[in-house]
């Protein structure tokens, strides 16, 4: 097959479903980086003088989030990118993807900075694991990983927070919200953060399949190393089911993106809402304790 973009006759690499397009690399990556550059205006994204955190992780969504970012940015002196990597402490998968992560950051030419659980909390995920709590893995994972990015990248002099979250993540938040009715949550999910550094999430409107292909066409090191918690979490089942609807019903993803968009303007963002500070660590939260000095007590 060839490019479907006027004029060009090169070989096609990749048909999207949704749009019934089919392009050659180089206009497969334009589309891309214009998604990408969309989002950014849309969302005010990068600003004069940020100074950007990228949290890194090794995989293939933040290290082509990374070179993007550099690519897309290379001639703006004004702007300062580095990467934060986390280490949760789970064996045979995490010090693989972090020599990765740290890989990706020398050859873009970035400053890395490694954190652990073990290091600030004195448990890896591992041990948490171990205790056999009722909930997934996942959920003390995020919780504990985002707190070190917020403080981290506070102190570190971010700006920005740089998340390499796609299409296929977002929607599956926006969807696991739904179904448990967590309203609150979901407008929550735009709303700027109050006191904390910014997140932007510039590849929230890049499918997943096309940020890895993406992340192959820009010769990126990736591995391909899955968490063995990933398949005990929520998002694992609305993660197959999205992946089911998309297969028979191309732009799902979208119109679900499309239609959260339309609805989260009559949402209660943090506007009305009263942010505590956390009793134990100080830092802002919902409510009197915040969830990770939850989990530090739990595994006292
Ligand atoms: Fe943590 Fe879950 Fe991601 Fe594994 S899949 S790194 S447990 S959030
Ligand atoms: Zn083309």
């Amino acid at each position: 097959m060839r490019c479907s973009k006027r004029k060009c006759n090169n070989p096609a690499i990749i048909y999207q479903n949704y749009s019934g397009l089919h392009f050659c690399e180089a206009h497969f990556v334009e589309d891309v980086e214009r998604k990408a550059k969309k989002e950014m205006r849309k969302q005010l994204m990068v600003e004069r003088g940020d100074k950007i955190a990228v949290a890194l992780s090794g995989g293939k969504d933040s290290a082509a989030l990374l070179y993007m970012l550099k690519r897309i940015f290379h001639n703006r002196n004004d702007l300062e990118f580095f990467a934060i990597a986390v280490d949760e402490g789970i064996k045979g998968f995490r010090a693989i993807t972090l020599r990765n992560a740290e890989k990706v950051a020398e050859e873009l030419n970035v400053a890395f900075f490694l954190f652990s659980f073990e290091h600030e909390f004195g448990f890896t995920l591992d041990e948490i694991v171990a205790k056999g709590f009722e909930q997934a893995p996942c959920t003390f994972c995020g919780v504990l990983r985002r707190k070190i990015l917020d403080i981290k990248a506070k102190e570190l002099g971010a700006t920005k927070v740089a998340i390499g979250h796609n299409l296929d993540d977002e929607v599956q938040t926006i969807l696991i919200n739904y179904i448990r009715g967590d309203v609150e949550r979901l407008g929550r999910l735009r709303g700027r953060r109050e006191e904390f550094v910014p997140r932007i999430k510039p590849l929230r409107g890049v499918p997943e399949e096309e940020v890895a292909l993406y992340a192959l066409v820009a010769g990126i090191p990736v591995n391909n190393v899955y968490c063995p918690y990933a398949s005990l979490s929520f998002r694992f089942t609305v993660k197959k089911m999205l992946n089911e609807f998309e297969r028979r019903h191309p732009g799902t993803r979208y119109s679900l993106m499309r239609g959260y968009e339309k609805l989260s303007e009559f949402l209660p963002t943090q506007g009305g809402r009263k942010l505590l500070r956390c009793e134990i660590c100080g830092e802002v939260s919902a409510s009197g304790m915040c969830k990770a000095c939850e989990i530090i007590g739990r595994m006292k």
